[in-house]
């Protein structure tokens, strides 16, 4: 038995979610060194045009090298980054990393014009001094606006005013892409899309995952598929890209490009991986031309 915290009240003692809590906070506790020893790596996802193939982006995807755990997945840092607020420096360096591989690629395959999407977290977009930071960013490492995405969630689009974020539209000046992650999962109303600069929408997984592996749906009604055709063209209506998020089978990249989805991104097209993988890519398709 234990007493909770205040009430004077008791609860019973659960081992499990006290080695959780306690690992949790042991995780919490390593985020700022790890950032100052360098132990965050950026990996690369490609994202592929469906109709001719081409790689024309990727998505930096951070992970933590942690010396005694291994490589870390932001699944179980992110969370924890966004409420410490470390979210902020450690979101500012994955970006001016990204653009420091972008612009390599650049230089190296400017033919390609291969795309960067970084992912900004709520607390990074809701912080006035993120324009001057991305602007900063793209100085530094020479990218130019336009090869920059930037990924917002729909709840992060909205900001924790409620209102659409006014510095979406100063990122936008700047010549950056802006991508709404994971659209279709938030309960946001859709107005924010008739008010605010967006380029592209990535439709959420679960609703890719609906469409299986033998072309079938889930739900044998073809509802998921039902509704990304319904996603696809609300996008297209409002001149927008739309990527497809965890495609992992050939079916479901057909059916996708069947549905006039733009661009696809998952593990059938590529894992997350190292930046020298991409340089790989980039370099395989130049020598086959
Ligand atoms: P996300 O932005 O929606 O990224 C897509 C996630 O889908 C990635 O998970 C990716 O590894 C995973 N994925 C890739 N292929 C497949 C597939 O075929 N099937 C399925 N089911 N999933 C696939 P990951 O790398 O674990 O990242 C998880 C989330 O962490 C990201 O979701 C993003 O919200 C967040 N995140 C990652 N890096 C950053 C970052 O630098 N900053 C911020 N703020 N968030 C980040
Ligand atoms: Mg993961
Ligand atoms: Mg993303
Ligand atoms: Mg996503």
């Amino acid at each position: 038995w234990a007493k909770a915290a205040g009430r004077g009240r008791w609860a019973v003692y659960d081992p499990e979610r006290s080695a959780r809590d306690i690992a949790r906070s042991a995780l919490v506790a390593g985020l700022p060194a790890a950032l100052d020893r360098g132990e965050f790596v950026v990996h690369y996802q490609p994202i592929v045009a469906l109709l001719e193939g081409t790689m024309l982006a990727v998505e930096a995807l951070v992970r933590w090298e942690h010396p005694e755990l291994g490589l870390i997945g932001p699944d179980r840092f992110i969370g924890l980054a966004e409420e410490t607020g470390l979210i902020v420096s450690l979101g500012e360096w994955v970006l001016r990393q990204a653009c420091h591989d972008a612009e390599r690629w650049r230089r190296e395959f400017p033919e390609a014009q291969l795309v960067v999407s970084v992912n900004l977290a709520a607390r990074q977009a809701d912080d006035p001094a993120i324009v001057s930071t991305v602007a900063d960013a793209l100085a530094t490492s020479g990218l130019p606006a336009g090869l920059l995405q930037l990924e917002l969630t729909e709840s992060a689009v909205m900001g924790s005013a409620g209102e659409p974020l006014r510095s979406l539209h100063q990122l936008a000046a700047l010549g950056v892409r802006l991508a709404v992650d994971d659209f279709g999962t938030g309960y946001s109303n859709l107005a924010y899309l008739r008010r605010l600069p967006i380029h592209c929408l990535k439709l959420a997984g679960p609703f890719v995952e609906g469409i299986r592996a033998d072309g079938t749906d889930v739900a044998a009604d073809h509802r998921d598929e039902r509704i990304v055709d319904a996603l696809v063209r609300l996008a297209h209506a409002l001149e927008l890209w739309v990527t497809a998020e965890a495609v992992e089978t050939a079916v479901q990249a057909e059916r996708l490009r069947a549905l006039r989805c733009d661009t696809g991104q998952g593990r059938y097209f590529g894992a997350p991986a190292p930046a020298d993988s991409i340089t790989a890519r980039l370099r395989a398709r130049e020598v086959r031309r």
